[in-house]
């Protein structure tokens, strides 16, 4: 079958020829419907090198996954052959307490994963831009409600998942008059604005240097937009907030600028969550961010989390903008990626 694989750090990935997978016990073999391009793929591709994980090329790229059941390996109970499902993509070792949560993302004993070590397919095993995937354990498979189209569920697993998940972070303070800023609008900013609309009475202001990407916010509910390629956004925010502030900021950016504009957008007692990979910094200290504004970093979500998703997305409350690539596309999809000339998510179709 083909395959998408980076073959080795710093090298753009290869459509190559590779054995189709077989499942082995508690394992499961899906037909891959879609998987997503991500800009981590991206950061893997350019940023990383040996020693940085435990783990390395070659490998098939893919982390956000769905298809259908292909192959179900000795053991498995609960599944039937074609059955529709979306591969939950951080695989931890199974065992710990937060793998038992569903939190394999936070896995306290990756090394004992599945790859010793590797993250999940695509993060060191072989992920889903490939016509077949082999998902270790049938565990990390969630059935796709019907109704949902099994493309549209791949980028749920991730632009879908993650901003889920920093949206369900800091619900307690997205009350009917607060203010949420959602800081670009892409693959998971988009999908933010829709989970803030369908799960909170907040206002919803979305920034980004396009305008195309503005005009997608509030065809995705935003409430009002800042543009952000001038230097008066933060102003801009405030005014749009009667001078307070918003209540949360959700960094889907995550460079230094965009960061600055969170705390300067930001107000006492709320949110600043960095969801995107950029890898910015912000100084924090008693004098340089609003009092008790809580900042943290997130990664992922959880495999419950991925099932409230897929219902959310079933029930017509959400809907993934996506531009499908063939698989002999995907290094295309990775250049319009990088260039920003996606809308929505770029989902490869095998
Ligand atoms: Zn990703
Ligand atoms: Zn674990």
């Amino acid at each position: 079958m083909r395959a998408v694989q980076l073959l080795a750090w710093q090298t753009q990935a290869q459509v190559v020829d590779v054995e189709v997978p077989v499942a082995g016990p508690g394992q499961v073999v899906i037909k891959v419907a879609g998987a997503g391009a991500c800009h981590s793929d991206l950061h893997i591709m350019h940023m990383m090198s040996d020693g940085m994980f435990p783990w390395g090329p070659p490998f098939t790229l893919g982390h956000e996954n769905a298809g259908w059941v292909h192959e179900i390996g000795a053991g498995v109970e609960g599944l039937s052959v074609g059955e529709p499902v979306a591969v939950h993509g951080p695989w931890g070792c199974g065992a710990c307490s937060r793998c038992m949560a569903g939190i394999d993302q936070y896995c306290t004993d990756q090394l004992s994963a599945a790859g010793d070590g590797a993250f999940g397919g695509g993060l060191g095993l072989d992920g889903g831009m490939a016509q077949y995937m082999l998902v270790h354990d049938a565990r990390h498979l969630v059935k796709i409600p019907g109704g949902l189209d099994p493309v549209a569920a791949a980028p749920l697993t991730d632009a879908g998942l993650t901003p889920y998940h920093a949206v369900k972070l800091s619900l307690p303070k997205l009350v009917p008059g607060s203010t949420a800023l959602v800081i670009g609008v892409g693959g998971l900013g988009h999908m933010a604005v829709q989970f803030l609309r369908a799960l909170t009475g907040a206002n919803i202001i979305a920034a980004d240097t396009r305008q195309e990407a503005l005009d997608l916010a509030v065809g995705c509910g935003a409430t009002s937009t800042v543009l952000t390629s001038g230097d008066d956004a933060a102003a801009q925010v405030k005014e749009a907030t009667g001078g307070r502030g918003c209540e949360v900021v959700l960094d889907f950016v995550g460079v230094d600028a965009t960061m600055a504009l969170g705390v300067a957008s930001g107000r006492q007692l709320g949110d600043l969550t960095v969801v995107g990979g950029a890898g910015g910094t912000y100084p924090m200290g008693l004098y340089t961010v609003p009092y008790e504004m809580n900042m943290r970093s997130m990664y992922w979500g959880s495999r419950s989390e991925l099932a409230e998703v897929l219902a959310l997305a079933a029930r017509g409350d959400i809907t993934v903008t996506y531009t499908e690539y063939q698989l002999e596309n995907a290094l295309q999809a990775y250049h319009d990626l990088e260039a920003g000339q996606v809308k929505g998510r770029a989902v490869i179709v095998p």
